[in-house]
């Protein structure tokens, strides 16, 4: 996603696609967005789209091996919260089909298929980049409804 915003604040992050890691990566994400206040089911919001982004790295990408997850989290001017999620792994065919409600290629597990429709319902932007055998982006953006400027962030 491009975007020509002023980045305030940003953390890199990489880890392992450890099933465990899926909570360090929700309090992450939490932990940042704390310090503008937001409201609370904001921050619980914005954990679940990570939350979902990541799982699919770790059942979907990374299915029968640990590959590394990079998750990247910006500040943007204007309380735009930026959100990358990328794996190096198996990669995604067809992202129209993989985006549709209730699809997904791994019925037995009981997935729902709705990963990608809580992403969505949950940012105000969602893009997905993937290519076969190489890996997935998954990029999420929204703006943060609280009021606290970055200024009054560093006091
Ligand atoms: P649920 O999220 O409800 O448990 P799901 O993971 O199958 O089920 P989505 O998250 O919407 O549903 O993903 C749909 C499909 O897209 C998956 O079944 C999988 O085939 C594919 N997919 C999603 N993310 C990735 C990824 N990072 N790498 C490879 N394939 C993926
Ligand atoms: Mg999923």
């Amino acid at each position: 996603m491009k975007t020509k915003e002023k980045i305030l604040n940003r953390v890199i992050l990489r880890f392992p696609s450890l099933s465990e890691n899926e909570r360090f990566a929700r309090l992450a994400v939490s932990g940042f967005v704390s310090a503008l206040d937001p409201a609370v089911d904001e921050i619980s919001e914005i954990k679940t789209a990570v939350s979902e982004a990541v799982t699919n790295c770790i059942v979907h990408a990374y299915r029968d091996r640990v590959g590394e997850i990079k998750m990247e989290v910006r500040l943007l001017e204007g309380c735009r919260l930026y959100i990358s999620i990328t794996d190096r792994g198996c990669g995604i065919s067809d992202i129209g089909k993989a985006r549709e409600p209730l699809f997904t290629t791994a019925p037995d597990e009981e997935r729902a298929g709705l990963g990608f429709a809580i992403m969505e319902s949950f940012t105000d932007t969602l893009r997905v980049r993937s290519s076969p055998g190489r890996g997935t982006t998954v990029t999420m953006l929204r703006t943060l409804r609280t009021k606290r400027t970055a200024h009054d962030t560093r006091s």
